[in-house]
């Protein structure tokens, strides 16, 4: 474990790092208390630390309040070292955020055991941090078919229309939607049906470049947030994903099941603005277009100027294209 000692005496800085490699810690030694805070703040940096009281720039205990201060800081177990062994002095430290205190001369059998006290607490809350950051993904991800969930797609769909409109860039939504789907569920039954939702949903996500986001709009559909591609790019784009459906074989229970999705792609331009809700209505539109004329095809638009015949058949369920 990485450990940071600050202590501004050389000859008591290099005995307490000597002591503590030997103990097996990667051990990063400072000099004074600025530094000390610059390696601690870091997002990465020891979680484990030994702080001389006096030092220049600053103390050991202003190093503590500070770190204590920052909101956001990963957790740090900090134990401040020093020579005062009065009670307000302790009472001092451990209010400004120290979690534990030892006084010169320090002895290694005391000091190795406090050091056990903390490496125990590091761990903890490491496994507290892993579980919250598995509790989050969890919570972001379908359940059937491991990619976004409905929430967390329009989540990244929001965050890309955002980008997209800061840096002067074009985005692409596609909503697809397996054709008769109703009907695989009553040829092959409904087990088979997730399977092959599964499936596509993993065709799709491999199919995927690394900042795209794809995830389940609903019960069949979905909906792949593609940032920086052109017009042309999406029209390509969305006729590759369909394909890739359309020829790949997909089995379910040692069955061929044959699959087709239909597509509705809408790209937004660089100088446009559109926010979530429209964007996803335009997709709809056109996924409805797609789906009139024939299925196991791809309609696509340029955002706001969808075809006219469409906006006035369309104007009634509230398609804005
Ligand atoms: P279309 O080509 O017009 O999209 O026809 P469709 O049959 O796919 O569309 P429809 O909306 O009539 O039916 C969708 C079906 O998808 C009905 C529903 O039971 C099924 N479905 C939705 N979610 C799931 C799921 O998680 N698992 C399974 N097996 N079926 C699902
Ligand atoms: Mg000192
Ligand atoms: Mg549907
Ligand atoms: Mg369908």
């Amino acid at each position: 474990m990485k450990i940071l000692v600050a202590e501004d005496d050389k000859v008591s800085r290099m005995t307490l790092a000597a002591c503590l490699r030997g103990w097996g810690y990667e051990v990063i030694s400072v000099a004074d208390g600025l530094a000390a805070f610059e390696w601690l703040e870091k997002t990465h940096g020891p979680r484990l630390a030994v702080l001389d009281w006096e030092m220049p720039g600053l103390d050991g205990i202003e190093v503590c309040a500070k770190l204590r201060a920052i909101t956001d800081l990963p957790f740090r177990y900090l134990i401040v070292l020093t020579g005062r062994d009065r009670e307000e002095d302790i009472v001092a430290a451990l209010e400004k955020g120290a979690d534990d205190y030892i006084t010169k001369p320090w002895t290694p059998g005391e000091l190795r055991a406090r050091l056990g006290v903390g490496q125990r607490m590091v761990r903890l809350y490491e496994q507290l941090e892993e579980t919250s950051l598995r509790l989050a993904l969890a919570a972001q991800t379908d359940g059937l078919t491991e990619i976004w969930n409905r929430s967390a797609i329009m989540s990244r769909l929001n965050e890309e229309s955002a980008r997209a409109a800061r840096g002067g860039t074009p985005l692409s939504l596609f909503m697809l939607d397996v054709d008769h789907f109703k009907r695989v569920n009553d040829t092959y039954g409904h087990q088979v049906g997730d399977q092959v939702l599964k499936e596509v949903a993993r065709l799709l996500r491999d199919t995927c470049r690394r900042y795209d986001n794809m995830g389940r709009y609903g019960g069949e559909e979905f909906l792949i947030v593609v940032p920086d591609v052109s017009y042309g790019e999406t029209e390509t784009f969305a006729q590759r994903f369909r394909q890739l459906i359309a020829v790949t074989p997909i089995y379910a229970d040692g069955t061929r099941v044959p699959v087709t999705v239909s597509i509705g792609a809408v790209w937004l331009a660089p100088e446009q603005s559109g926010d979530m809700g429209s964007l996803i209505k335009a997709a709809d539109c056109m996924l409805y277009r797609a789906k009139e004329f024939g299925r196991n095809r791809v309609e696509t638009c340029m955002f706001g100027q969808g075809p006219n015949a469409i906006e006035k058949n369309r104007q009634n369920e509230g398609c804005t294209l």
